[in-house]
């Protein structure tokens, strides 16, 4: 028996929550879920705070996290909640696999992408500040030399581990020499002692164009935090949307796994949220814990609904409801295990 720090969030969070949860019981893990439902907007009216303490510590204990979305309020309010937890758990990797699934539609269905986004620093330090009298606001892109070697090291450690042919390295670093320079002086540094990967680097804007372009040449890429942010939403559109591409965020101490998109408010509360994302991502937490068997079963079930195509929600083209959805997953995963 596991236990695992669940967030279930807001907007559509509950929902793809609640399906997952099923999903993975379905698949035969036991785990013991310490919720927490007080979180973000529902953290600062009912406990004056976004993030409360009591969730840090929770994932602190149990090392472990599956987190829904959480509403981040555009341009005043509390800083985002997401953001706080990757900096205060130190959870540098942002890992986002991008790759087609059998039925969508997409002119690239060859297209099969891993993203390393490093997840600590780079704009979203949260060195921001407002000068009143000169009404000047800045926000600080702050780069060190740790935090990029030890994200280009994860991404290095993880294309060999993973036989994958190729990691190419996104920057801006003609124009922002230092900060962005600093990352790829970094990565051409570390390269070396990874003659087995084929190692290429790519400015930010040309690499946007190509991923459109030709997205199924490229394999493997790491990035910093905002251009990691920006091309793993493109990424997922390439392969058929938010609502079916995992992510993960790991540090050394913990990792919190949460899908890519957002909490979707135009859609929240209707049961069109689609599922795959989380239910995916709960692949991806398994797989991390060593549960790999039960990992795989997921997956398969994913790929075979998919493939059937008789249950999908609105988003990838079919008519099914959530926990419609939800249903016909866990009863592949079932079936698998028979
Ligand atoms: P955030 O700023 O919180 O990351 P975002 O701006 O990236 O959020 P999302 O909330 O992820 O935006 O949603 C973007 C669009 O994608 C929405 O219009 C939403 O309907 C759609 N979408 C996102 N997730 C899903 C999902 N799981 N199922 C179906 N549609 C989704």
């Amino acid at each position: 028996m596991y236990t695992i720090t669940l967030v279930p969030g807001d907007g559509i969070g509950p929902e793809v929550t609640e399906a997952t949860c099923k999903v993975i019981a379905a698949a035969g893990v036991n785990i013991r879920w310490e919720r927490f439902e007080e979180v973000g907007y529902a953290g600062i009216e009912k406990q004056g705070q976004p993030l409360p303490d009591e969730v840090l510590n929770s994932i602190h204990r149990n090392r472990l996290a599956l987190k829904g979305p959480v509403t981040t309020p555009v341009g005043g309010g509390f800083r985002s909640v997401n953001v706080s937890l990757r900096q205060k758990l130190d959870l540098f990797v942002n890992l986002r696999p991008c790759k087609r699934l059998p039925g969508i539609k997409t002119p690239f269905p060859d297209t099969d992408l891993v993203i390393f986004r490093e997840n600590t620093e780079g704009l979203y330090s949260g060195i921001e500040s407002y000068d009143e009298r000169l009404e000047i606001a800045d926000s600080i892109a702050r780069i060190t030399r740790r935090g990029s070697q030890r994200i280009l090291r994860y991404a290095f450690e993880w294309v060999t581990a993973n036989q994958r042919r190729r990691l190419t390295a996104v920057h801006k670093a003609n124009v922002l020499k230092l900060s962005t320079g600093l990352f790829l002086e970094e990565a051409r540094s570390i390269a070396q002692d990874y003659p087995g990967v084929q190692f290429d680097h790519l400015i930010v804007d040309n690499m946007a164009m190509q991923l459109v372009i030709q997205p199924d040449t490229f394999d493997c890429i790491v990035t910093t935090n905002l251009f990691g942010d920006i091309l793993s939403d493109l990424c997922a559109g390439l392969v058929g949307g938010l609502g079916i591409v995992p992510g993960a965020n790991i540090g050394e101490d913990a990792a919190v796994f949460e899908a890519v998109h957002g909490s979707a408010p135009d859609i929240a509360g209707q049961s069109k949220a689609n599922p795959t994302a989380l239910i995916r991502t709960s692949a991806l937490l398994l797989h991390h814990m060593g549960e790999a068997e039960a990992a795989m079963r997921i997956e398969r079930a994913v790929w075979r609904a998919y493939a059937e195509g008789t249950s999908l929600t609105p988003d990838v083209g079919g008519t099914a409801s959530t926990e419609g959805m939800t249903d016909e997953i866990v009863r592949l995963v079932t079936d698998h295990c028979a």
